[in-house]
Formats: C-alpha cells, structure tokens, sequence
C-alpha cells in the first residue's frame, strides 16, 4: 500500500474545513486524518470527525467538550478542548496542516504547525497579515513549506518562478467585485448582512463573504501577497473580473503574463495543496470555457472601494499598521453582522482606528496578540461611543 498523508484539519466545521473534507472523503486512499478542530460547534465537529475517520478531535469552546465527548463516545476517537489543546492539534506530527480558522485566532496554531516543520496550507489570511514577517521568518527557520490556499494565491503560486524572481515585474490578483459591485454609496449604506453575505460567484464563511462585499478581503490579500511572495507592494495591483475564472496572474518582465484559471470553487486549490508537489482528481466543479459566455475586466474604482488602498499605506506605515487594520476590521465586521452598524460604518471604524493609531514595535507574537487585543478594545469603544449613532441616523 502506498504511503498516506497524515493531514490535520484546523477549522474542519468551516466552509474551507467542510470542502477539505470533500476533498479527502474523495480520495481516502490518499490522507489519513490526525486531528480536526473547531470553535463551538461540537455536534458538527463530532460529524466531521467521524466521516473523516480522524484520530483526534478537539473544541477551543471548553463548554462544549461534554457534548462533544458524548457524541464521539464509543468510536475510538480522542477529543480535547481549550486553547492549549488546540495549539497541541497543531503542534502534533503530520504531512500536512490546513489552517481553516477564520480570524487571528489561528495565529498561534499556524506557528505551531510551522514549528512542527511540515507543509501548512494557509486559507486562515488574518494571521498573515498581522504577523506576515514572524511567519514567514518561523517557515523559514524550521525549513515549512506554506501552500496558499487563498485562491488567488494559489494561482500566483502555480505559476510564479519561486527560482527567477528578478524576472517578475508584476502580479495581479483579480478580485469579483463582490455583491456590491457597481452600487451607490446610498445602496451600500442601507445594505443589510443578509445581502452583503450574498457572493455572486462564491459560498464562503459570514466574515470573509462580509469582507468581499467592502473589498477588505482583496486589500488583506495584498498584505498576504507581499508576505507570501516576497514581492513589494507596488508590484501587486487588482483587477476586478467579475466572473472569477482567471484567479490571478504573474506578469513577467518579457511580457509574457502567465494565469492561473478554474471554476469557483475552493475544492481545486485545495485538491491542489493537499496532493501538492502531485495532481489529484477534485470532486468540485471543473471550467468549463464553452458555458463562460465572456471574460471581462477593469480597474478597480478606489472611491466605491477605499479598503484596498488602506493595504497599500498600512503596507508602508509597517506591521503595527497592518495589525491595526485586520484588528478594527474583525471587531467591526462582527458588529455589522450583528446589526450594531451600518456597512458603510465599517470603513468609519477602520478608519478612525488607523487615524489615532501611533507606531509600535512589534518584534514577537505576543507583542502582536497584545497590539490586537488593544486595538480591538478601542474599536469596540468607538463602536459603543460614536459609530452607532450615525448608524441610527442612516436607518
Ligand atoms: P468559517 O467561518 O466558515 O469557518 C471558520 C472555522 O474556524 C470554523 O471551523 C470555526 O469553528 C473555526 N474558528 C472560528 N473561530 C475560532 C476560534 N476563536 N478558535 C478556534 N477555531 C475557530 O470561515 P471560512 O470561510 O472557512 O474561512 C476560513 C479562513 O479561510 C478565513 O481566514 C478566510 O479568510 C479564508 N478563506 C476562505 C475562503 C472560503 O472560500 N471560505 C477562501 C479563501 C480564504
Ligand atoms: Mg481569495
């Protein structure tokens, strides 16, 4: 028999977590599955471990370890619960860790899947962008490969000469444009979560679908680029292409610009981190170029959509920055989605926060973990104290 891969699964009850286990289920003559976590949802975490015949599951949410020990009684599989025991999950052996946590609540366990010296497949973007050099430096020093997971990066990372960089000029990560996409400002301002979660091309978690919609998703996507790919900020640009078949491409200095295309779906970059360095069957959807009727492009418009240029001057303000803009925006989406404000609030929030936010030194995980605790504590502040009130106007 040949050798399987032994693959953790961090976030295994979410949208990234559910298409793995599609991906795995199809194939399980490839992967054995070590450990698969969740936040609180133990019922589905029980499901989910149970399917994918996995050794071990745990619960960061201790209240819910009960429940998920009774679910799991009798099939031989280990639970755990906490914190600590989700960074165990992480630091365990296996060929392969998917981080599928949504949030910088992946940050620790993606630095212990790093320190266990294997392959990450990073989906988990938020911990890239606010500790992208601590990451990138840990991979480094414990010799980890990290697979994009993200579908543009994924895309770049197909057809990016990791061996001749110096002939790169540029990348491009195409972004669909969201929901929103050729909305007034008036249109954005009364937009509800229910259509703001609403992706025209993809089915993806409530905080990533709400970050589509204010195109924040493609502006942390800058940030996890120029981390990932070593590559400055000014040689990263977007292009909004609605119908999400070119996933990004590289520009190479002779002219040459080579893409990466797929359909929409999150089972081909994942198929394709979970059978990397080989080529695997995925059980999602394939392109099919005769049912796309046209491809079309253009630049993105930086009024309708401000997000993406904060990227750019947190970029180059430093990492404090960057830490302050993924912190504001989590505190805020989350306030959003829970109707204490507005969509077009949310920018506000971001915006006061990086207004009044003064440079740190940010040499440690724990000094970022603390930057972002601070950073969400003023933003729920601002949102308790002034933002709250313009959302009640608005309405
Ligand atoms: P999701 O909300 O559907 O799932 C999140 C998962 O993380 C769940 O399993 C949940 O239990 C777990 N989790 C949440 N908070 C946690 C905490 N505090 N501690 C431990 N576990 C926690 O999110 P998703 O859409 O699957 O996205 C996951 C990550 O992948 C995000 O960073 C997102 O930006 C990125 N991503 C997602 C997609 C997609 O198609 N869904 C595409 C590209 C990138
Ligand atoms: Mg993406």
């Amino acid at each position: 028999m040949s050798y399987k891969k032994k693959i953790t699964i961090l976030g295994a009850t979410g949208s990234i977590g559910k298409s793995a286990a599609d991906v795995i289920l199809s194939a399980p003559e490839r992967f054995d599955v070590q450990c698969v976590t969740a936040n609180t949802n133990a019922e589905l975490l029980a499901a989910q471990a149970v399917k994918l015949k996995a050794k071990r599951a745990v619960i960061a949410d201790e209240t819910k370890y009960d429940l998920l020990k009774s679910k799991l009684d009798g099939t031989g599989i280990e639970t755990a619960a906490g914190a600590q025991a989700l960074e165990g999950a992480a630091s365990e052996p296996a060929d392969l860790i998917l981080a599928g946590i949504v949030g910088i609540a992946g940050l620790k366990p993606i630095m212990k899947a790093i320190e266990q010296g294997a392959c990450v497949a990073i989906a988990n973007k938020e911990p890239l962008v606010a500790a992208g050099p601590l990451v990138m430096a840990a991979a480094k020093k414990y010799g980890t490969t990290l697979l994009p997971v993200d579908s543009e990066h994924n895309a770049v990372f197909q057809v990016f000469d990791f061996e001749r960089p110096e002939g790169i000029e540029k990348i491009t990560l195409t972004a669909s444009g969201g929901p929103f996409l050729n909305r007034t400002s008036e249109e954005m301002a009364k937009a509800t979560p229910e259509q703001a979660i609403a992706h025209p091309n993809w089915s993806m978690g409530r905080k990533i679908s709400v970050d589509s919609a204010t195109m924040m998703n493609k502006a942390l996507e800058i940030i996890e680029a120029h981390y990932l790919f070593n590559i400055e900020p000014n040689k990263i640009d977007v292009l909004i292409h609605p119908q999400s078949v070119i996933h990004s491409m590289v520009h190479y200095k002779d002219g040459s610009v080579l893409a990466q295309m797929g359909a929409s779906d999150m089972r081909t970059p994942i198929a394709h981190v979970l059978a990397w360095p080989e080529r695997m069957e995925t059980p999602g959807q394939k392109l099919d170029l005769t049912q796309v009727n046209k491809l079309t492009f253009e630049a993105p418009d930086f009024k309708q959509f401000p997000a993406l240029q904060r990227a750019y001057k947190c970029l180059e303000r430093g990492l404090y920055a960057c830490v302050a803009l993924n912190a504001a925006n989590e505190v805020a989406v989350e306030a959003f989605l829970t109707n204490n404000i507005g969509f077009l609030d949310i920018m506000d929030c971001i915006d006061h926060i990086l207004g009044k936010t003064k440079s740190a030194k940010l040499d440690t995980i724990t000094d970022i973990i603390e930057f972002d605790e601070n950073i969400r504590a003023e933003t729920r502040d601002f949102i308790a104290n002034g933002v709250t009130k313009k959302a009640a106007q608005a309405s």
